[in-house]
């Protein structure tokens, strides 16, 4: 279902002579189709592939229509797909009992081709309403978790995805490297240029990490001028590495705006999993805090680990 406008219909009747009937309207619509005899077949099939609507015979030979029908309204992902029940035309009982496990319309053999197409046209309608929604939902959810000046993930979805981050780590005894990043003196910028010129450097800045990081890392607007950045299956060693190599990009490139090019630095605190005093993401977080803080007192523009501990310290290993 890539495309949005198109309308995939799967047939599934036994008699050939209703598929090709079918095929030849549906066509005639300019609607896509695709065909089963057998019920098992499209029960094996229909979940892999993309359909909108399926037209399904009640009496099939292998199957009953409505079991099938069932059982493709039971799967999760094809819940909101649209069916059509074709039913006998004295099965009353069929019809509700179709209609009851799932079934979204059904029509009577032998039908009127103006009337299924009606009823085709009336299951687009909804078809199409329905993935409008999805797609609003879609957009809001993300929406939901994006900074909207930088256009990176906000704070709260952070705060989510380290905690789960940080339980995956421990569950299999993988790094987990958590980095702050804060620009340096950024009140002077906003104090010299203005504010709007200030939201131009933030947003530079977050393009940078956002090209910097792997897909599986995760950068974030932490707070006003600070920024976090999450790095799965890092050791402290290259989470440093990493950091000084932003931290060196950023002091070499001044950022472009409609003031001119504006000079900036940043200061970086970096804390990795394990280590013997981090038993939270929560304590993880400060403890990379607690680095920027040394970075900002020792001059700025700078990165910091946090403290090894001292078991760690007497052994000569940067972590646990
Ligand atoms: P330090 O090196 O100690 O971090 O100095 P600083 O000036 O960067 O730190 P401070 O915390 O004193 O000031 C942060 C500034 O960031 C002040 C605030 O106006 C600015 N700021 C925060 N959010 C935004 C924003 O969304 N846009 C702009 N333009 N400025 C922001
Ligand atoms: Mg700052
Ligand atoms: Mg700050």
């Amino acid at each position: 279902m890539s495309d949005p406008k198109a309308f995939q219909v799967a047939v599934v009747d036994d008699d050939p002579a209703i598929r090709r009937l079918v095929r030849l309207l549906l066509k005639r619509s300019g609607y896509e189709s695709i065909e089963f005899g057998m019920g098992e077949e499209a029960r094996a099939q229909l979940p892999a592939i993309a359909w909108d609507l399926a037209i399904l015979d009640r009496r099939l030979p292998d199957m009953d229509g409505v079991d099938l029908c069932h059982q493709l309204k039971s799967d999760p992902e094809l819940r909101n797909r649209y069916i059509i029940m074709l039913t006998g035309e004295d099965d009353q009982e069929d019809k509700i009992q179709g209609l009851d496990l799932g079934a979204d319309d059904y029509i009577t053999k032998p039908f009127q081709y103006p009337e299924l197409m009606a009823r085709i046209r009336a299951a687009k309608r909804i078809v199409d309403l329905q993935k409008e929604l999805l797609e609003t939902n879609r957009r809001l959810e993300l929406l939901s978790i994006t900074d909207g000046l930088t256009k990176l993930y906000n704070h709260r979805h952070l705060q989510d995805e380290l905690a789960r981050a940080f339980e995956e780590s421990q569950r299999y005894q993988r790094p987990l490297s958590f980095v702050i990043v804060d620009l340096d003196f950024f009140k002077k910028v906003n104090d010299t240029y203005g504010h709007a010129i200030g939201d131009e450097v933030l947003k530079a800045i977050s393009s940078i990490f956002q090209k910097s990081i792997r897909t599986t890392d995760l950068a974030a607007r932490y707070g006003g001028e600070e920024f976090a950045l999450m790095l799965p299956e890092t050791m402290l060693e290259d989470a440093l590495t990493f950091a000084e190599q932003i931290r060196a990009s950023i002091e070499a490139t001044p950022v472009m705006t409609n003031a001119g090019a504006i000079p900036a630095t940043v200061s970086i605190g970096v804390a990795t999993v394990p280590h013997a005093r981090i038993h939270s993401a929560k304590e993880l977080i400060v403890a990379a805090d607690k680095a920027l803080y040394r970075a900002k007192k020792n001059g700025r523009n700078q990165v910091q680990a946090a403290e090894p501990s001292r078991a760690a310290r007497a052994k000569g290993t940067d972590a646990a």
